[in-house]
């Protein structure tokens, strides 16, 4: 019985180093590429077995890039965190709109007030 494991320990082993010639050889992969609406293009390689990304950020400008270069994904989906910081900006100047309001309503209310 030893024999016999020792056989396929040697087959097991004989078997090995073609597997890993195998994976020496250039690894399947799948080449992606992504376009941004700025025309860049991304090329990533996933392995096959990865799941590959509808979207990719574009490292150039940082929009979003999509694979399909006659239809780039927008660049609205970064306008949420522009128009936060002009939502803020309008904020502040809303404050300061509605501080002056208040000011004209209170010339106004001193002026009904003398007359
Ligand atoms: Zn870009």
């Amino acid at each position: 019985m030893v024999g016999g494991n020792a056989i396929r320990g040697t087959r097991i082993g004989a078997a090995g180093p073609s597997s890993e010639s195998e994976r020496g050889e250039t690894a399947p992969r799948s080449v992606v590429s992504y376009w941004c609406a700025n025309g860049h293009e991304s090329r990533l390689s996933f392995a096959l077995d990865a799941e590959i990304p509808d979207e990719w950020d574009c490292p150039k400008c940082g929009l979003p890039g999509g694979q399909d270069v006659q239809n780039p994904p927008s660049a609205g989906r970064t306008e949420p965190f522009k128009s936060h910081l002009e939502y803020v900006k309008e904020r502040r100047s809303d404050e300061e709109g509605e501080a002056l309001l208040e000011e004209a309503l209170e010339k106004l209310r001193q002026r009904r007030g003398r007359a």
